[in-house]
């Protein structure tokens, strides 16, 4: 059994796009001119000074929102796998993160735990915040997001097991008053030994406090 901190998300953010807005500044003409119709539609007054900007301020948030599009997890793996004779399970927890729901494009955040049981090769702790952080920054449903980091630490370290539990609070239901303030959706994904053995499963369960 090995844990090591969370890397800060602010560290993991060091390449953070500029969100703020310079006058005169273009960014991306189409998608400003889009927000703008948007803004256009259901504003009190398009025009005045405190929305001036905001096209181009989200253009440039959805850009850092949306961009692990365009990042791969071999770019993000970057040869990161060691050589182990390790055999316990290993356990990042409290990941955070933040995505967007794909059907309100409005934020959903939480914490997500990830663990696998190495089977010769371990992967370097710090890669598995940045393997959560390009799948959550799409366009994304909760249960879609945790398969696919699941699948990720499996075709990156080949393990004999995989487990991830994501707890997310989701503002399109937030918003609404659809679900009580402070509940939380739970996604989990249980791949080989975390599938197969209860004891393995009841163990990862109870070290995240579930
Ligand atoms: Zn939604």
């Amino acid at each position: 059994m090995t844990t090591d901190p969370t890397p800060l998300y602010a560290e993991r953010y060091a390449t953070e796009n500029e969100m703020e807005a310079s006058v005169d500044e273009v960014f991306d003409p189409e998608l400003e001119a889009n927000v703008r119709a948007i803004l256009a539609k259901v504003a009190d007054d398009p025009g005045r000074e405190g929305l001036a900007r905001t096209p181009l301020r989200v253009a440039k948030a959805l850009e850092f929102l949306t961009s692990g599009y365009k990042t791969t997890i071999e770019e993000v793996v970057n040869n990161a796998i060691f050589e182990s004779d390790a055999d316990e399970m290993v356990l990042v927890k409290d990941v955070e993160f933040y995505s967007l729901c794909e059907h309100h494009i409005l934020p959903f955040f939480g914490k997500a735990h990830v663990a696998y049981m190495p089977n010769k090769k371990i992967i370097g702790l710090s890669k598995i915040g940045r393997i959560v952080d390009v799948f959550a920054r799409r366009l994304q449903v909760q249960e879609r997001l945790t398969n696919q980091i699941a699948d990720a630490i499996e075709q990156a370290v080949e393990p004999h097991g995989v487990a991830v539990v994501m707890e997310g609070s989701h503002f399109c239901m937030l918003m609404r008053g659809v679900q009580k303030q402070g509940s939380s959706m739970i996604t989990s994904a249980m791949r080989g030994g975390f599938k197969d053995n209860p004891s393995s499963r009841a163990e990862f369960l109870d070290l995240i406090g579930r």
